[in-house]
């Protein structure tokens, strides 16, 4: 049930309670309004049991058989005398019971009900309507409002944990995020800090509203929603209101999530003219850092944000006290893309159907993309009046994916998902089998931006120097994917542009900068440039003619970094093989079952 169809029931048993009270009070006072000498004659012939005074002149009876008798007297003059005007002994008023009526909580509450609550609701009728009628039409004008939404954590169609396939890691981390939403005095009165921010990063439709959503519901707290992409107004200084105006909110619900989606689009302005939309990015990001540097100590508030590029995000933004936690969301992998199809086809009509098959073929899919091809799938079935979902549907769904106009990520075929395998397989052997090049920690052919895969190979410490053998095996490492392109295909793609760079770069420093050519000798031919800071801008030291030199000297080293590459990966091929194809078949291996397939020790190759 919606908020509004919940506004109107009340509205109804309100008008209910209205009737049946009413009624009840024409049962009350229904009684017969008789003259006063007619009362004292009852009275007098011991008819009457009760006496009311409702006022100084009101008077109420009940008789004895239940009947109800109302009169007036004279407010001057007392019942007492009356009575003993009357001639009624003194006997006859001592059995009689009398009452002066309260005005007791009943009349007033009476009075209430009857006078004001009328009013009431026709007020709120109306507040209501009014409060339609603005969110329908003048939105525009609302700018001090965030336009904040906010979801219920009870609503039936809420998505839990349960929903989200897979990123397990991440659900890990939020389920601290959740456990202190449900008890934040535990965590308070150990003096625990608790987690002010937590950053979800990852390409688009890799889950990240919809775990923000799951957290929010395993929590049981209200969940407030602001995206990055409503901030982008006319006026600078509107994000930074709407983000005040969205703390506020939260911080009268507490404990709640806040959840800023698209915190990348904040304050992208373009074509305006007005004014910069630098500017306008930075108040509004500003105005986020205050708000959470503002949180008292005891504040009841997570807030969560999300963004497809962490590379534009201000690093303040990252500091202690604010986004002091990143979770980075992958693409799924092909055991998560199956769960992922689960998932949705879960109450879905289906018939023989082969997920794993499905999985396989939709390398480089997001989320979203497989939720997609569900969506179709069951489209197609129903178009093709199937009385269930088959194979083939979802198969033949899935190019309408890839075409279809709502993509952002992108997918590659088979043959290119074979090629990044055996290249990134190429770096792993090398980097293995090299005495001293960093040993692998996880090797992925998932794309990932422009790159096929990536291996990702990490020093095992900090290191102030290096040797130059040690470069020299990283170059050999970095040259493994081109080598097993050319070894495998006999042929070079594209896809090792980005490794040739990095490797040019690299043997570049060795001869100008540490002086570990063999031709030029112990000089460095670079000065750090005095205009700059930092490591990155040198300044030319040499000649042209050194400059020659020069470009020998890194083709040469990286000629003898491909040579040993090549020799690795020929003594070790039917290594490289084996870990294609389980490249090919898992899509992402990590370092202990990367070590186990392998099977021998590392820097095992003298080359
Ligand atoms: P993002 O915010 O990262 O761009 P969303 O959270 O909006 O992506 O994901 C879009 C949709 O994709 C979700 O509503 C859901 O249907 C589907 N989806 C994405 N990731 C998963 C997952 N891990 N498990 C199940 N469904 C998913
Ligand atoms: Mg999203
Ligand atoms: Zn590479």
């Amino acid at each position: 049930m919606n908020l509004k169809s919940k506004n109107y029931l009340i509205l109804l048993s309100l008008l209910l309670l209205l009737v049946i009270l009413y009624l009840g009070m024409q049962e009350i006072y229904k009684g017969q309004t008789v003259s006063l000498e007619d009362f004292l004659l009852a009275v007098k012939n011991n008819q009457i049991k009760t006496i009311i005074f409702k006022s100084d002149s009101e008077i109420i009876a009940e008789t004895k058989d239940g009947k109800i008798l109302k009169t007036t007297k004279d407010p001057a003059e007392s019942l007492t005398q009356i009575f003993k005007d009357y001639g009624i002994s003194s006997s006859t008023i001592f059995n009689l019971e009398i009452k002066k009526e309260t005005t007791g909580l009943k009349e007033i509450s009476l009075a209430f009900l009857f006078n004001i609550l009328p009013f009431l609701l026709v007020a709120w009728i109306f507040w209501q309507f009014f409060k339609q009628a603005q969110r329908g039409t003048t939105q525009i004008f609302t700018f001090g409002k965030s336009g904040i939404k906010v979801y219920n954590p009870n609503d039936p169609d809420r998505v839990t944990f349960k929903d989200v396939a897979n990123l397990e890691e991440a659900k890990q981390e939020l389920m601290e995020v959740v456990e202190f939403l449900k008890n934040p005095e535990k965590f308070f009165k150990i003096g625990a800090r608790i987690p002010k921010g937590v950053l979800l990063v990852g390409p688009p439709g890799s889950g990240k509203t919809l775990l923000a959503r799951a957290t929010a519901a395993e929590a049981g707290v209200p969940f407030f929603y602001i995206s990055g992409s409503e901030f982008v107004e006319m006026f600078v200084g509107v994000g930074a209101s709407r983000v005040r105006d969205a703390f506020a909110v939260a911080k009268k619900n507490q404990p709640c999530l806040l959840f800023i989606d698209e915190l990348d689009a904040i304050g992208k302005i373009r074509g305006v003219g007005l004014t910069g939309g630098h500017e306008e990015r930075e108040q509004t990001l500003n105005q986020i850092l205050v708000e959470m540097d503002g949180f008292e100590k005891g504040t009841r508030i997570v807030v969560l944000a999300a963004t497809n590029r962490p590379d534009v995000l201000d690093p303040a933004l990252l500091r202690p006290g604010r986004f002091d936690r990143k979770i980075v969301l992958e693409l799924p992998d092909i055991k998560a893309r199956e769960e992922i199809l689960k998932i949705h086809l879960r109450d879905k009509k289906i018939s023989k159907i082969n997920l794993r098959q499905v999985a396989e073929r939709t390398p480089g899919f997001s989320g979203a993309d497989l939720a997609n091809l569900c969506n179709e799938a069951a489209i197609l079935a129903a178009r093709r009046n199937k009385e269930f979902i088959t194979q083939k549907e979802l198969l033949d769904s899935i190019e309408k994916v890839l075409l279809g106009p709502e993509r952002k990520t992108k997918a590659y075929s088979q043959k290119e998902k074979e090629i990044a395998a055996y290249h990134e397989a190429g770096h792993a052997i090398v980097a293995h089998y090299l005495k001293y090049s960093n040993p692998v920690q996880k090797i992925s052919i998932i794309s990932r931006g422009r790159a096929g895969g990536y291996t990702l190979k990490l020093p095992t410490e900090e290191k102030s120097f290096y040797f130059k053998k040690e470069f020299l095996d990283e170059l050999a490492s970095m040259l493994g994917g081109y080598a097993a392109e050319k070894l495998v295909f006999g042929d070079i793609t594209t896809g090792a542009s980005n490794d040739l760079e990095i490797a040019t770069d690299l043997a570049k420093q060795l001869v100008i900068r540490f002086g570990m050519s063999e031709k030029l000798g112990p000089v460095s031919l670079t000065r750090r440039s005095p205009t700059f800071i930092g490591p990155e801008f040198f300044e030319k030291e040499y000649s042209e003619k050194t400059a020659e030199t020069i470009d020998e000297e890194v083709r040469n080293i990286i000629n003898q970094a491909l040579d040993r590459s090549l020799k690795v990966l020929e003594i070790k091929r039917d290594k490289l093989e084996k870990l294609s194809q389980v490249l090919i078949k898992k899509e992402v291996i990590e370092q202990k079952q990367f070590e186990k397939l392998i099977a021998e020790p590392k820097g095992s190759l003298e080359i």
